[in-house]
């Protein structure tokens, strides 16, 4: 498929038809293994000589039509389907850093993937370094020869400020430190490996599933990052690997592709951990795909309507959506996001968290649950539940107000979307 279209790629890229039934939809290849051809076939595919299904912890083929997919979706060489975002967040880092190893990472992420940067790989070793995204020269003051990548997220809520990914991803490759870039919330909006980075990974739980059915996570592979070049910074990837016979990395997948990276991830790491998608889940992901542009523009042009008619609300003190930005935040959406700014929108309500409560407590159609990216309309009120064990000040540092509302719009009607956010607003006055 050589389509540079994404409503055309997200339909056919990866997959035609069933080799064995003709079937046009990819099928639910529910099976744990596959029958090897010979005992050569066998030693083969374990040696790595020849690509092919061996067990489906591994690799399975509805997961491989969705990897397929996405990585032509992304702009990548090669894809790898996980159990959930948050395995992905921790096997991008742990697919290059050891103990005693650090990783440069913005503040300004989903708390999940906070707890596990600054707790769980803390206690295995590798320290998260955290600096403030509005400098990109802070990734770099931070930098040492111990620092394996980047780490940030497109557009992180609440504060919905574009990360600048091209500015940190040229600073990383000026020291052989690749970015890794969470694009969970802009799927197809930005491309970060095109601004440069190195490495994408999603929690497919959002968008890309649409649907809030399922839990998944993806990585892909840029295939633009020379491991060779920086040997002394990527150690993991240029020196033998004693659980696959001495294999390094940045040689052994040569002949297979620039795909060094992802083949490690998923022939060691997913090998270990165990953290795959389970084929029925890759089945609903690739559904989810194939809408996603139609949907992606829809989340967007309903949440700007939302913004524009927030802003015009007098119980509504500020706006907190991408092209409600000043200075150098509109500066990012511009560059970043100029096609359409995603589905997320905060805003603050004029009465602090009593008046936020009564909001949640009066919607009708929007769902008060802990999750974006559903085809339905979310709201939330974090200072009164996701955030609710920070002080206020440490509230008031990752962004969220008394009165802070997040909202993750739906697909429905706009005219019922701003009907409900109008007479939850008007109940909220108390
Ligand atoms: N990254 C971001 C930006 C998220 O919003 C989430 C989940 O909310 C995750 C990662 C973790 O993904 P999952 O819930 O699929 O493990």
């Amino acid at each position: 498929m050589n389509s540079k279209h994404p409503e055309t790629l997200a339909l056919h890229a990866g997959w035609r038809r069933d080799s064995a039934t003709n079937s046009v939809a990819v099928p639910i290849y529910q099976t744990t293994s596959y029958q090897f051809d010979s005992a050569e076939h066998a030693a083969n595919l374990f040696g790595l000589k020849e690509l092919g299904n061996i067990y489906t912890r591994i690799m399975n083929p509805t997961c491989d039509a969705f990897e397929k997919r996405l990585a032509a979706l992304e702009g990548g060489v090669a894809a790898l389907a996980l159990a959930s975002g948050q395995a992905a967040s921790a096997m991008t880092v742990q697919n290059l850093a050891r103990v005693g190893d650090n990783i440069v990472t913005s503040t300004d992420l989903y708390g999940g993937t906070w707890n596990l940067f600054a707790n769980t790989l803390k206690d295995q070793g590798i320290e998260a370094r955290f600096v403030d995204p509005s400098d990109p020269e802070a990734f770099a003051r931070a930098t040492d020869d111990r620092t394996r990548a980047y780490y940030a997220e497109t557009l992180p809520n609440p504060k919905l400020v574009p990360f600048p990914i091209a500015e940190v991803a040229k600073i990383g490759r000026s020291f052989g430190v690749p970015l890794i870039m969470d694009n969970t919330a802009a799927p197809l909006l930005v491309r970060p490996l095109d601004h440069g980075a190195a490495v994408v990974m999603y929690s497919t739980t959002k968008y890309i599933g649409g649907h809030g059915t399922s839990i998944g996570g993806a990585v892909i592979d840029g295939g633009n990052f020379d491991w060779e070049a920086h040997a002394s910074h990527q150690p993991a990837m240029n020196t033998p690997d004693p659980s696959y016979h001495g294999a390094v990395w940045s040689q052994a997948a040569k002949p297979l592709g620039p795909i060094a990276y992802i083949l490690k991830l998923r022939v060691t790491l997913l090998r270990d951990l165990g953290a795959a998608m389970a084929p029925f889940n890759a089945f609903l992901f690739l559904q989810g795909l194939e809408t996603l542009p139609l949907r992606m523009r829809e989340h967007s042009k309903n949440t700007l309507a939302v913004a524009n008619f927030l802003a015009e609300r007098k119980d509504v003190k500020r706006v907190i959506h991408p092209a409600y930005h000043s200075g150098v935040g509109a500066e990012r959406t511009a560059k970043y996001l100029p096609h359409g700014q995603g589905g997320l929108c905060g805003f603050e309500i004029a009465g602090g968290v009593e008046a936020g409560r009564r909001f949640i407590d009066a919607l009708q159609m929007f769902y008060h649950v802990a999750n974006i990216g559903d085809a339905r309309s979310l709201a939330i009120h974090p200072a009164s539940t996701t955030h609710s064990q920070l002080t206020e000040s440490e509230q008031a540092a990752t962004g969220v107000t008394p009165g802070y509302i997040r909202l993750s719009i739906g697909l429905e009607h706009i005219d019922d979307i701003l009907g409900d956010l109008s007479q939850a607003l008007d109940a909220a006055k108390g």
